[in-house]
């Protein structure tokens, strides 16, 4: 179980323990970056789906540029295009996001003429309280689906609730046959993750499936275990960081984030502040390692990741600011 200690050159995990329970070495979540990072615009990969599979065998998440939704099915990592053309997707598929989890030992039962509501209040019954993550499987026959993908973005990357506005796609599926998996996240009032019933569909002829909206249960096998940890894995030391950063701080990696390379104008102009206060946050970062120059002078965010696509130039610059940085 556990992540790829190769996963990036820099890998980290933040152990965030829920309170009152204590856990074993297999009751834990794994989410590959953070909810916000993503929904702020963060499409770009950050992982392989060989890197992050052996977290474990069921969840969801998305693949580079948002190009689709992701259901993890039994170790299977299946794709919803925005045609609604399910694929299985190859090891090098690169991820910004993703949540998985193994189910070792889930509590189940049969379910049917259930719509959301009651599979959530049929969950809270099944685990008693929401204490932690749950993990979800919901497998049988099902009426009133209504499925959504979204198409892949270019960069300057908008935000996710933009892209949702303009380029969703929904499916309605009057009888669908086939498998949602998913979680359902506590209310941390965090914005590292994304809370309440979240699930992904694929159906039994793997042809479809997508972001689950609506569905009601004919027959259902629903299947629930709860984690008592959440392993937040974050593709860069620099982000772990980033979390206690003060936002104006912040602000200037999300716009880098969302935007790509930008030079100090170009920064000042996004984030409506003057000149001389963007150069002295700019400064302020790059020094600690956060962000670096390209050669056009542009700034760029610091990723260390195996995944990314990085000159040795730019690797080794990284390697001396992060190097001299710990010194
Ligand atoms: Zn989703």
């Amino acid at each position: 179980m556990g992540i790829d200690p190769d996963l990036v050159a820099a890998v980290s995990l933040d152990h965030r323990r829920l309170a009152g329970h204590s856990c074993d070495a297999g009751d834990v979540t794994f989410q590959l970056s953070l909810a916000h990072v993503l929904l702020d615009g963060g499409y770009d990969g950050v992982a392989t789906l060989a890197e992050v599979l052996p977290a474990g065998d069921h969840g969801l998440g998305t693949v580079d540029r948002l190009d689709g939704e992701l259901a993890v099915v039994d170790g299977e990592p299946w794709r919803v295009d925005h045609t609604g053309r399910a694929e299985l997707m190859s090891p090098d598929t690169l991820t910004p996001f993703a949540v998985l989890t193994t189910m070792n030992d889930p509590t189940t039962r049969h379910v049917a003429g259930l719509d959301l509501e009651g599979i959530s209040a049929t969950v809270d019954s099944l685990v008693g309280a929401r204490s932690g993550v749950i993990a979800i499987r919901l497998e049988g026959t099902f009426t009133k689906v209504v499925l959504r993908s979204v198409k892949a973005q270019n960069p300057p990357y908008r935000p996710f609730a933009e892209v949702v506005a303009t380029d969703e796609v929904r499916w309605e599926h009057e009888r669908f046959e086939g498998v949602f998996v998913g979680f359902c996240f506590p209310d941390l009032q965090t914005p590292d993750i994304i809370g309440g019933l979240h699930l992904h569909g694929l159906d039994d002829a793997r042809s479809t499936g997508g972001h689950n909206y609506a569905l009601t249960v004919e027959h259902a096998e629903l299947s629930v275990e709860t984690s008592h940890e959440i392993a937040l894995t974050l593709p860069d030391r620099s982000m772990i960081e980033l979390l206690e950063l003060p936002a104006e701080l912040r602000s200037v990696q999300r716009e880098l984030l969302r935007a790509g390379a930008l030079d100090t104008v170009g920064l000042a102009q996004r984030l409506g502040t003057s000149i001389d206060e963007t150069t002295e946050r700019v400064e302020w970062l790059a020094d600690r390692g956060f962000l670096t120059a390209d050669d056009q002078d542009r700034w760029q965010i610091t990723m260390r990741s195996q995944s990314m696509r990085m000159s040795e130039r730019l690797e080794g610059l990284l390697d001396e600011l992060i190097d001299g940085h710990n010194d």
